[in-house]
């Protein structure tokens, strides 16, 4: 059997069926984290046994593989075209650039972005991919300051040992952290964080507060987080789930 293909609404999935002896009669269906799907037959199954058996799971599995081709575009360098997704508090939204009109012009607008109907809109007077992803990146850190800061103050009623009085927090985009805090006690926070979910830069926050009490992860210092938020390891699981998507950029 050479390459199948399953049709289920708009979505066209491609197979490969491998027989396979000492199965227990069941066809099993596997996708790979490249997208590929492999399919797993007894040796005796017939072509439309194994059709019906794809068939049987085809909303399941033009879901998954849907998911799968998502994570791999979102791995990809962003090329800042209408179109492509970018997150922003654990939402995905479809960017769409608009090239700025001499009515714009008129009107007093100016290159930027705005979060509309769903959509990320760049307007914009060059469609280089610098240009827009410089717009870009200045409305994350807009975003970002305002929402952490606000945060902030909102969480440090829930750890005692700030006594009202706020770290100096800064903003600097890293590679691979989230966070940190320096033995001084100034937070600094990665501007990328607001493209996560909320519970997540909640997780980051409390983390580098808790660090102001605790400058190490010693238990003392895990027990300070497991009071300030119980749930913090599933929110921290979440987070380095989608890290990779949410640092590439
Ligand atoms: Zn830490």
């Amino acid at each position: 059997m050479g390459p199948q293909t399953l049709r289920y609404g708009d979505a066209t999935v491609t197979y490969d069926v491998s027989k396979r002896s000492g199965i227990d009669g069941k066809v099993s269906i596997h996708v790979h984290p490249d997208g590929k799907v492999v399919v797993d037959a007894p040796e005796d199954a017939g072509p439309e046994e194994v059709r019906a058996a794809v068939r049987k799971r085809a909303r399941w599995l033009v879901g998954h593989v849907e998911k799968v081709r998502d994570r791999q575009r979102d791995l990809q360098p962003r090329t800042y075209v209408s179109g492509e997704s970018h997150f922003y508090l654990g939402r995905r939204y479809l960017l769409k650039i608009l090239s700025m009109t001499a009515a714009d012009r008129q009107a007093g607008t100016k290159p930027g972005v705005k979060l509309i109907r769903g959509q990320l809109q760049v307007i914009t007077i060059s469609r280089d991919s610098n240009v827009l992803k410089k717009l870009l990146r200045h409305w994350y850190r807009e975003h970002a300051r305002k929402l952490f800061e606000r945060r902030l103050q909102e969480l440090a009623s829930s750890t005692p040992w700030i006594r009202g009085q706020l770290p100096p927090v800064k903003l600097l985009t890293m590679k691979k952290h989230w966070g940190s805090c320096s033995p001084s006690g100034s937070i600094v926070l990665n501007p990328h964080l607001v493209k996560a979910p909320r519970n997540c830069i909640d997780y980051v926050i409390l983390h580098e507060l808790c660090h102001l009490k605790e400058h190490n992860h010693s238990q003392q210092f895990w027990r300070l987080m497991d009071r300030v938020m119980p749930g913090w390891r599933n929110v921290k699981r979440e987070l380095d789930d989608r890290a990779e998507i949410l640092l590439n950029d």
